[in-house]
């Protein structure tokens, strides 16, 4: 069994200007954004003449050392954090890319997922363009590199060729740029600090730091951040924007603010709504942790069961875990976590998750709670069931790898063992985030918002 069962975030990205430690604070950054991509880190920064970069496979907090940040000079700096969707997690696909181009030096790093590579690839490599790694971010700055113009006025065209997620940092000489797509599908925040300004996938980052949140980067805009100040620019046709509502419900930092709405809060509520749309006769709440504790206390909360976290969560399983051998292959799941059986035992239990993938984990986490001397199980789960992959940035298995995709409700509690399992609906879900018509939803309702090949 895999101990990776959850659906994965593909990156974290960053960059900050204007300040003499600006390596310094995306390694910060990194560091909070941390839970958005585990293979490896990235920083470019620049001192306005040259680019310096260092980029290490593993997490932040091994990738660099007092003496490698310090390398990194300069007070514009750019940052990432990666976890694969395209290309291998091999070292050639580790962003920031950088690049030498008509107009000077540029680096990039790219939060989501390109759907339109393939083709223009392709014809790139036709004409001749060599490419150094499989990463569809790649694709972006050949384009840069061919097209006319100063650094935007390439951008804008070369963005006007691409189709599909991205939030992105651009590093230039004397520029940091942020770009999201026009759905806005991954999120990007604007920060500030004094007279730095700061990037951030997420907002976790900035009360680290000390610097406060300034406002979102908008669905489809481009913002130019230089000595002059922030310059912001709407160039592409307007469309609803369809931003991923996974990030309420899992990829997220609780402690973010996302798109208006407290991260935390979101999750609470949907908990909260859950217990309203699905109760049951129960002692005792106990969250998945870490990704349902949020929902379970909503849950607690809305029906009056006290919640007890009766599942403690090992944080410190690493990428080089050796599994199990198939002798001991149920050991996987204990690995991680643990069963509390004072707070379990003779109890009926619900077992609050923000979500089921493969629904392995959840028929071992059943199975462990009813272990520890659980007289009932009921599996409550704070968002619909996933039905199909995504193609915006985030690592699905494919359609038949999850369950809901070709079971019943029905079988996957039989599956589970629960005696009961209730799914948040659609509905209840679209409720709570609110301005409904501005989400993808697609991992649940198959209808994606952008074309892709
Ligand atoms: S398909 Fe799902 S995970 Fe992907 S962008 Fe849409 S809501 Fe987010």
């Amino acid at each position: 069994m895999s101990l990776d069962y959850k659906l994965k975030e593909a990156c974290g990205i960053c960059g900050v200007f204007n300040h003499k430690e600006a390596a310094n604070f995306v390694y910060l950054i990194l560091y909070a954004l941390q839970h958005r991509g585990q293979e490896g880190a990235g920083i470019v920064s620049t001192d306005r003449k040259n680019f310096y970069e260092y980029k290490s496979t593993g997490l932040v907090a091994e990738a660099f050392d007092k003496e490698t940040i310090k390398k990194l000079k300069g007070n514009i700096a750019i940052g990432h954090n990666r976890y694969s969707t395209t290309g291998d997690d091999s070292f050639v696909n580790m962003q920031p890319f950088t690049a030498t181009i008509s107009s000077g030096n540029i680096a990039i790093a790219h939060n989501g997922n390109l759907t339109n590579t393939h083709k223009l690839r392709k014809t790139l490599t036709a004409e001749g363009a060599i490419f150094n790694s499989q990463s569809d971010t790649e694709v972006i700055l050949h384009l840069i590199a061919r097209s006319k113009g100063n650094i935007v006025t390439r951008l804008v065209n070369s963005l006007k060729q691409i189709k599909g997620a991205y939030s992105l940092v651009i590093l230039t000489k004397n520029s940091l740029i942020g770009v999201r797509d026009p759905y806005g599908v991954r999120p990007l925040s604007i920060g500030k600090m004094n007279n730095t300004i700061i990037l951030s996938s997420e907002t976790c980052p900035f009360e680290l730091i000390g610097a406060r949140f300034l406002r979102d980067v908008k669905p489809g805009e481009i913002v130019i951040i230089n000595d002059k100040g922030i310059t912001s620019l709407q160039p592409f046709e307007k469309v609803e924007p369809k931003q991923c509502i996974f990030e309420y419900v899992y990829f997220a930092r609780p402690d973010s603010i996302l798109w208006g709405k407290d991260v935390y809060m979101v999750r609470k509520r949907l908990g909260e709504l859950l217990s309203q749309e699905s109760p049951v006769e129960a002692d005792v709440v106990v969250p998945v942790p870490d990704s349902g504790v949020a929902s379970a206390i909503g849950f607690s909360q809305g029906s009056g069961i006290p919640l007890e976290f009766g599942l403690i969560r090992n944080h410190y399983i690493g990428r080089t875990f050796i599994e199990p051998k198939q002798s001991i292959r149920h050991f996987g799941v204990k690995i991680k976590f643990n069963a509390v059986r004072k707070f379990l035992k003779g109890k009926r239990v619900v077992v609050v998750d923000d979500s089921i993938v493969r629904g392995t984990t959840s028929r071992k986490i059943v199975k462990m709670v009813r272990a520890a001397g659980a007289r009932e199980v009921h599996l409550r789960i704070a968002s619909p069931p996933i039905i199909s992959p995504c193609f915006y940035g985030i690592d699905t298995p494919t359609r038949r790898e999850l369950i809901a995709s070709s079971h019943s409700i029905e079988e996957i509690r039989k599956y589970s063992t629960a005696d009961s399992l209730s799914y948040l609906s659609l509905d209840g879900l679209k409720e709570v985030v609110g301005r409904k018509e501005n989400f993808c939803y697609a991992c649940f309702t198959g209808k994606y918002p952008a074309e892709f090949e």
